[in-house]
């Protein structure tokens, strides 16, 4: 890592626990303009997405689900970054998010514009390919559920 404060594993361990035990942004939306299901089989995964989407920007953001520890506060990330975001900024992220957790060299510079914040605290997931499926659960469902929304 080239950042000259690197954060260390173990803040990395409390920010995926506090995300964990203290999800942000759960439950479901009255608003809801989109909701999709996402789930990962080979952990036993699960959840539901919803956005309220109001002039090609996500103005609100809910999810429920169940699975483990990875893949819960990945969707607590997810809500949070995304929350007040345009939809091209969504995509991005999420794109940019996905390219970090699955290459399998040196994790590229995020694209200008691009906060990756507390999300980094994910990177150790490249460990362990099989949690990669946990922590991308929620972004692949976040980007399914956009899909048509060009
Ligand atoms: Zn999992």
């Amino acid at each position: 890592m080239n950042h000259p404060e690197a954060i260390s594993d173990d803040l990395y361990r409390e920010i995926i626990l506090d995300h964990y035990t203290c999800p942000r942004h759960k439950g479901h939306l009255e608003t809801a303009t989109h909701r999709l299901e996402g789930v990962n089989p080979s952990c036993g995964d699960m959840v539901e997405l919803d956005l309220e989407v109001r002039d090609g920007r996500v103005v609100e953001v809910g999810f429920v689900g169940e699975g483990c520890s990875i893949s819960m506060a990945s969707a607590s990330m997810l809500a949070e970054s995304v929350r007040g975001q345009t939809l091209d900024q969504v995509r991005l992220l999420a794109d940019t998010f996905k390219a970090r957790l699955l290459t399998k060299g040196r994790i590229p510079e995020p694209p200008e514009g691009v906060e990756i914040g507390e999300l980094e605290a994910l990177d150790g997931v490249r460990a362990y390919p099989v949690r990669i499926k946990c922590a991308l659960l929620a972004w692949n469902t976040l980007l399914e559920a956009i899909e048509d929304e060009r």
